[in-house]
């Protein structure tokens, strides 16, 4: 299938940047949300990550004009008809995606694949509400988009060989590198980072150690690039949370159990940087 034309629903954090980094290789790109404000601002996202690039001489004047220009904005979903892919990039409720995967699959032409961006919802259980399990993968880009290589490819248990392979080529098309998984709880990516930050608001929770000395801790000894209550805030206490509560069911395991701490935090609102309150305070 010669893909020229792709759809993406939810323009939020992670739906922005996948229709940048579309747009940007050449993409025509249909980006769909529920309000003209989520739509207006991705526009806008888009537009400022864009001319970041300019100014740091990563890209010309001209590709930013033709990448936003091949980025279409629509409330109707129905407008993702005529695309080759679709990309959900909806917030991480099983039930939300069920309801968008069933809406699409009876509008789409049966050829049409599906790729979910979902952070640790089992694909599988994703493309079973849909006709076209074969045609249903997880591509599992990295936030911010723009800026993060990986892209992790999901097989769900009936994903078959040719849409893997679709989805594979895509990714290294728009620049990423694409790493193939398979269909388990938090894939890897989370299943390894999620426990991690989980462990560390234990930590805080215990008195271990000061919020600053566990993300010193990891930068210094363990090389990483930001400490693990920081990456919290970053990614949002509300999304680790959601994943800690996939893992923790998807195993049945107690090793995986959310910190208290950290149910705490969300419950309160301190959701992290999008709320400027976290572990640290943003403002
Ligand atoms: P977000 O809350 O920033 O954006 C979600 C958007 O989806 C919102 O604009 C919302 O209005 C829209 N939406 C909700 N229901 C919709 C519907 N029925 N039709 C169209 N639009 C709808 O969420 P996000 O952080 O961008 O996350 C999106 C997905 O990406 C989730 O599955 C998440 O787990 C995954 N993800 C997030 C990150 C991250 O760091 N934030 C990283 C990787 C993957």
């Amino acid at each position: 299938m010669n893909v020229t034309t792709v759809g993406v629903i939810g323009a939020g954090t992670m739906g922005n940047g996948i229709a940048h980094v579309f747009a940007q290789s050449g993409f025509q790109v249909v980006l769909v949300d529920v309000e003209q404000k989520f739509l207006d601002k991705a526009k806008a996202t888009i537009e400022k990550n864009l001319g970041r690039m300019v100014d740091k001489q990563k890209i010309t004047q001209e590709v930013k004009d033709a990448t936003l220009a091949h980025i279409k904005t629509s409330l109707n979903l129905e407008d993702v008809k005529p695309c080759q892919v679709v990309v959900e990039a909806v917030i991480e409720d099983a039930p939300t995606k069920k309801t968008l995967w069933k809406r699409l699959d009876a509008m789409c032409p049966a050829e049409t694949v599906f790729a979910s961006n979902t952070s640790s919802i089992s694909i599988t259980e994703l493309a079973a509400v849909t006709k076209r399990t074969d045609k249903f993968i997880g591509m599992h880009f990295m936030n911010p988009v723009p800026m993060m290589q990986l892209v992790e490819i999901i097989r769900g248990i009936a994903t078959s060989e040719e849409t893997f392979k679709l989805v594979f080529d895509l990714s290294t098309k728009v620049g990423k590198t694409p790493v193939e998984v398979n269909d388990y709880p938090g894939f890897i990516s989370n299943r390894v980072l999620m426990p991690m930050i989980n462990e560390a608001a234990y930590c805080l929770m215990e008195g271990v150690a000061t919020k600053e000395a566990i993300d010193t801790v990891m930068k210094l000894g363990m090389a990483h690039p930001m400490g693990p209550l920081t990456l919290a805030d970053l990614i949002g206490l509300d999304v680790c949370l959601n994943i800690m509560e996939v893992l923790y069911t998807g195993f049945s395991d107690s090793k995986y159990r959310p910190c208290p701490l950290l149910k705490k935090m969300v419950a309160a609102g301190y959701l992290g940087r999008k709320s400027g309150k976290g572990f640290y305070s943003y403002t």
